[in-house]
């Protein structure tokens, strides 16, 4: 039994076999082996060599047919490798003296050929190093039963381990095949955490060495809610967390939504509590939950994992099936929030060396306007008045604002002109999440109608964190007294200036952070559906004037460890014995 450490990202309990997602690299795990385990070692050794001489002599054959026998010879060093008797007897004595498991050996093994290859002097040899690293990979995929499996075909529920899961592969996930997610890296706010969450995957990352420890087939149990993984638990473990989980299901089972849609304070202060979607089939999840429609949603799901781009009906199809689903609420469509660690498949969009501080966001809209502007218009003709809001990502300056602005107004002469209907008074908002945009929130709020705080990257900004890097994790706190001051500073502007402002980063559905973005004068809060129960309760059975008197103790503190420990005393204080219930929703 192992256990590994890593960040906390959608809670529950998993407990299932593993699938490992391979990368081209393949992580080659060292196991001891004990006295008995050696012949069963060097029998799956054999079993992995005669299957990869099936392999290549049936692509061998596949090439001969298409392209020609002298194509097919490229293969002949890999078979001389094959049969190579002292690799192969290497191989078998590591295993026999040193007492480790066969991939281990074999990658040892193949690590000797390979020097011994570069350091002749015949260019011929030397060529040979690449077939010999493909055949290593060949040998070790059938030994880790790695092959790339599809995981929309998945015939039994499995716990998907990977270095890194793209937000794509996982908003692509077929949920009820999925009984966990682990990854090495990520932190609490990348898109694959968020996503997890939503989907109600329990789910850890950060691990750095999940995909050394783990093999495909392997049993695991992923507690999410701790961000520990138990890699071939003991008979023990397992029968304490199967306990566990059935725990977990009966209180899932009985948690109480509250009946009204909006949330309000003891003392009558109501605000609206509504839902992060990513996409349309998380749809349900709004009225599960009781949210007051969608605060954000995230339209660059659309765009991802596949090679084309949606056209404008797709889109006007796909976000009109959301605004029809959250009806008579509102839905808040925030336009494309491309780069960061979200990416387009198509050849054009390049790799950066820092993507979060790339062509992100607005940045790639104001670039692309012809994807931009097919976005804006499929938005527009799902608007009636007062049911759609659009938003704009990233905004670092006014002067971005006002080119967005520009693009939709012409996108409006565009619609009109064609006889297509749409909201003319459409509400336009804008995220704050840059630093620079915080500080001149002052001058935003006079060119638009909104401002939703996106606290997941304002956070990462302003400290100086990737949200997605699992080594600085510990340094990504919204409690931190830099990040108070500027959300402060932005609901100030707001109200000064008139205008409502809201919250859609995943420190809106903390109940601690929720308690204190209250009493700063949040109008709205948005959150993945699963937290909306938990928020609005609190919000039910707490006061105005207790969040402000927090307000004002919070800012006095110096680190945010402090800041948490004293929301979390103030809010047992005001809340009693159901601080517990609560937190247990
Ligand atoms: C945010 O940054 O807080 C936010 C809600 O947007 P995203 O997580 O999609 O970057
Ligand atoms: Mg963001």
């Amino acid at each position: 039994m192992i256990k590994l450490k890593g960040i906390a990202a959608a809670g529950g309990v998993g407990i299932g076999i593993a699938l490992v997602l391979s990368k081209d690299e393949i992580t080659v795990p060292k196991r001891r082996i004990s006295h008995d385990q050696i012949s069963r070692e060097i029998y799956r050794f054999e079993v992995a060599l005669i299957d990869t001489r099936k392999e290549l002599s049936n692509l061998q054959k596949k090439i001969s047919k298409d392209v020609g026998f002298e194509h097919a010879r490229i293969f002949e060093s890999h078979f001389l490798a094959l049969e190579d008797r002292v690799l192969i007897e290497d191989v078998i004595s590591q295993i026999k003296n040193k007492k480790i498991n066969v991939e281990y050996a074999f990658s040892q093994s193949i690590k000797k050929y390979v020097d011994a290859l570069l350091n002749v002097n015949d260019e011929y040899l030397r060529e040979r190093v690449v077939d010999i690293e493909d055949i290593s990979r060949r040998v070790l995929r059938k030994m880790l039963k790695e092959q790339a499996v599809s995981l929309s075909d998945l015939k039994e529920k499995v716990i998907i381990v990977s270095h890194d899961l793209a937000p794509s592969q996982t908003a692509s996930l077929p949920k009820e095949m999925i009984l966990g997610v682990v990854s090495d890296i990520g932190g609490r706010t990348s898109h694959t955490a968020i996503i997890a969450r939503s989907l109600r995957i329990p789910a850890v990352v950060g691990v750095e060495v999940a995909t050394k420890n783990i093999k495909s087939g392997d049993k695991v149990i992923v507690d999410g809610s701790k961000g520990l993984i138990i890699i071939r638990p003991t008979e023990k473990t397992l029968k304490q967390y199967k306990e566990k989980l059935t725990a977990y299901k009966k209180d899932i089972k009985s948690i109480h939504i509250p009946k009204a849609l909006r949330a309000c304070t003891k003392d009558g202060r109501e605000v609206r509590i509504s839902a992060n979607l990513e996409l349309p089939e998380e749809l349900p999840l709004v009225k599960e939950y009781g949210a007051e429609g969608v605060g954000l949603y995230r339209t660059e799901y659309i765009f991802l994992g596949r090679k084309d781009l949606p056209s404008e009906d797709e889109q006007y199809k796909a976000y009109l099936e959301v605004v029809k689903g959250s009806s008579p609420n509102q839905v808040i469509f925030r336009t494309i929030d491309i780069g960061g660690d979200k990416f387009l498949s198509q050849p054009e969009v390049p790799k950066e060396m820092s993507p979060f501080l790339g062509w992100r966001a607005i940045r790639f809209c104001l670039a692309r306007t012809d994807i931009f502007k097919t976005q804006l218009r499929a938005i527009l003709r799902t608007s009636s008045p007062g049911n759609v809001r659009i938003m704009f990502p990233m905004i670092s300056g006014v002067e971005e604002l006002r080119q967005a602005k520009t693009l939709l107004e012409e996108c409006k002469k565009e619609l009109k002109k064609e006889g297509k209907s749409f909201d003319e008074n459409i509400s336009i908002g804008i995220m704050i999440e840059v630093p620079s945009a915080a500080l001149t929130a002052d001058i935003l709020a006079k060119e638009c109608d909104f401002f939703s705080i996106g606290t997941n990257d304002l956070i990462q900004y302003s400290v100086a964190v990737d949200r997605a890097n699992e080594k600085v994790a510990y340094l990504y706190e919204p409690g931190h007294p830099g990040v108070l001051r500027l959300i402060k500073h932005i609901i100030d502007a707001a109200h000064t200036a008139k205008i409502k402002v809201g919250m859609c980063g995943e420190m809106s559905g903390d109940p601690i952070f929720s308690f204190l973005l209250l009493g700063m004068g949040l109008d709205s809060f948005s959150m993945t559906p699963p937290q909306v129960p938990k928020i609005k309760e609190l919000i039910n059975n707490v006061k105005i004037e207790d969040a402000e008197k927090v307000v004002r103790g919070a800012l006095k503190l110096s680190t945010a460890k402090d800041v948490e420990k004293y929301l979390q005393e103030e809010l047992k204080k005001v809340l009693k014995e159901k601080f517990y219930r609560i937190l247990m929703i």
